[in-house]
């Protein structure tokens, strides 16, 4: 139990990769909130399954773009539980397109989600970290933000921001012991990949020395490492988790 009495958000933990995070942050004894934007019944069963472990947690309904959402969300979980410990900054979309078709709204709905998304949550957050003096921040970014991708121009922006977003806070919030870094996962297992063509599957896995897509768990074990007293030296660093796909 690393994490007991500790509360933690989780942005998008209805389904994939947030659903591993905010069930492997609660079997280490954190309060979660498991925040969704449509999926209620996902949203629930991640809630079912937190709670089938003998942990606890609340759903919250809320756009992760939208300030009053989410400066609303942070409000609640503050009155209900005193502080926030831990915020995990993982709700995303892909709106994959080449450049000559990607329509102004494409590229804002991505950047508005994966980017802005994590500076509403962290900006809402932040400052009762800096007057608990203690938090951790874990921003989910991607591999794409440094590789690039052909057709996702939008989301490789976004993820390239929570590269230098995450490295600005960590400058900004180190002195207060909050501390903050990011993810950078590779091609894992979750409804955003099985969305693939599988001749473009199998193209990908040829380019993973691991052979293989990671799993959600591979991202949450990592979670729990950087928000544990096994992390506490770690900070404003991208850790990378994609099989060898990026090196
Ligand atoms: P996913 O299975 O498609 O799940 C996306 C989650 O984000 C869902 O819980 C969804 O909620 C939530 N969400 C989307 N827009 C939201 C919004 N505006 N407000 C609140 N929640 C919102 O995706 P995933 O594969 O687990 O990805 C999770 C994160 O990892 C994303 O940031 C993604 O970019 C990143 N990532 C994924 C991969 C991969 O290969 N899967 C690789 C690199 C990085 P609803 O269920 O309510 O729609």
């Amino acid at each position: 139990m690393r994490l007991k009495d500790q509360t933690a958000l989780v942005t998008g933990a209805s389904r994939g990769i947030g659903r591993a995070v905010a069930v492997a942050l609660a079997a280490e004894g954190a309060y979660i909130l498991v925040n969704y934007q449509n999926s209620i019944d996902s949203a629930t069963e991640t809630l079912k399954q937190i709670q089938s472990l003998g942990g606890d947690g609340m759903l919250y309904k809320a756009d992760v773009s939208k300030v009053d959402e989410v400066e609303s969300m942070v409000q609640q979980l503050k009155q209900l539980r005193g502080s926030i410990d831990i915020l995990v900054n993982n709700a995303g979309i892909t709106r994959d397109k080449l450049l000559m078709r990607m329509s102004e709204e494409d590229w804002d709905s991505v950047l508005d989600t994966n980017l802005k998304g994590a500076f509403l949550s962290c900006r809402a957050v932040a400052p009762m970290m800096i007057k608990q003096r203690s938090g951790v921040i874990v921003n989910i970014g991607s591999v794409i933000g440094a590789m690039g991708g052909a057709g996702q121009a939008n989301y490789s922006a976004a993820k390239a921001g929570i590269e230098g977003f995450t490295r600005s806070l960590a400058r900004e919030l180190g002195s207060r012991n909050v501390r903050v870094n990011a993810i950078a996962p590779g091609f894992i297992e979750t409804d955003m990949t099985d969305v693939l063509k599988l001749d473009m599957r199998e193209a990908i896995q040829k380019q993973i020395p691991l052979g293989r897509f990671g799993k959600p768990e591979d991202i949450a074990n990592a979670v729990v490492y950087l928000c544990s007293d096994a992390g506490s030296y770690v900070h404003g660093t991208v850790l990378t988790i994609d099989g060898g796909l990026s090196m």
